[in-house]
């Protein structure tokens, strides 16, 4: 069984809630702040871990009290964190959520996530079977340094293009299987799609961005569950019917849980029929991180 490595951002969003928003130079009181780990990089590791996947988080934490509270969390989760490193220039990144009128504002400060650099990536003991994840909250040449790295090694490398942004030929090229939603897959491809397309017109725009023969593009499509273009076929797996609570997360589900079971080396097919199935069950439950289920969970919804 090969071991997932996910380089990436590791946050600690804070959400305060109130009756209403402030309006700007206002201040209003507030009801209850709350504390989640966040960051897509350390929601995927925590994901492909509780799935039971041998799961190394690469990144970068400030040498504050939100990188200690991050930490105990993630080891907890029994991730590796051997190469998360501790950094004094600057803070743990966060992101202030204010929730209010079932509305939300949120800024993010990536911090130490902004200095994960090559260096950090390219000491990584990748190995054949391995799988290579990240998301677009690191510098994007350090996304390209790891997918270098891992591909040399023989590890199959996933990206997952989100928050969207333009990335290079050279980096798509790197990618062998790519997963996205539908308005990054339209921004990508640079053609308009809208939240209901057909199968037919988002297997068009995926061929249109396929940046070489064998890659893989997996458009997750919400509560409509997944299509696939692998290579030069299609696969579609159907969402399940679930009571929704909270989607926040599905994204970075569906990815860790598709990671640890390609290092598990399991079918494609399979593998995207477990990580919808797993993504149905965390948006069953509140929050990112605590919201991922455990593998004997989605086993007992499979087939
Ligand atoms: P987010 O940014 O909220 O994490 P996303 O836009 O990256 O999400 P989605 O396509 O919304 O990703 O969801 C990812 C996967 O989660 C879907 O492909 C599906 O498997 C599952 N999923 C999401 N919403 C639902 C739902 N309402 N019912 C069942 N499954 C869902």
């Amino acid at each position: 069984m090969g071991r997932v490595f996910v380089a990436g951002s590791i946050n600690m969003d804070v959400v305060a809630t109130a009756d209403r928003h402030p309006r700007v130079g206002e201040t209003v009181a507030g009801r209850q702040v709350l504390y989640f780990p966040g960051g897509k990089g350390a929601n995927q590791a925590v994901a492909a871990s509780r799935l039971g996947a041998r799961t190394t988080l690469i990144g970068r934490l400030g040498k504050d009290s939100f990188g200690g509270e991050l930490k105990a969390f993630l080891g907890g989760q029994g991730i590796d964190l051997g190469y998360v490193k501790d950094t004094a220039e600057a803070h743990t990144g966060t992101a202030i959520i204010t929730v209010a009128e079932a509305d939300n504002t949120i800024v993010v400060i990536p911090g130490a996530n902004g200095l994960v650099g090559a260096d950090d990536v390219e000491v990584v003991p990748l190995l054949a079977g391995d799988v290579a994840v990240s998301q677009f909250e690191i510098p994007l040449l350090t996304i390209a340094a790891f997918f270098r790295r891992a591909r040399a090694a023989g590890a199959t490398t996933v990206l997952n293009p989100a928050p969207a942004q333009a990335m290079s030929r050279e980096l798509l090229a790197l990618v062998d299987i790519l997963v996205l939603n539908e308005t990054e897959l339209g921004f990508l491809a640079g053609s308009g799609l809208s939240e209901n397309d057909e199968a037919t017109r988002i297997i068009a725009v995926a061929r249109q961005l396929q940046a070489r023969e064998d890659q893989t593009i997996c458009v997750t499509l919400g509560k409509r569950g997944v299509l696939a273009l692998a290579g030069r076929e299609d696969i579609a797996v159907p969402g399940r019917v679930v009571r929704a609570l909270d989607t926040t997360g599905a994204g970075d589900c569906f990815v860790g849980a598709l990671a640890a079971q390609l290092a598990d080396d399991v079918p494609l097919r399979t593998a995207l029929a477990f990580a919808n199935a797993a993504a149905s069950i965390s948006v069953q439950r509140m929050g990112a991180g605590p919201s991922m289920p455990t593998a004997a969970e989605v086993a007992a919804v499979l087939p």
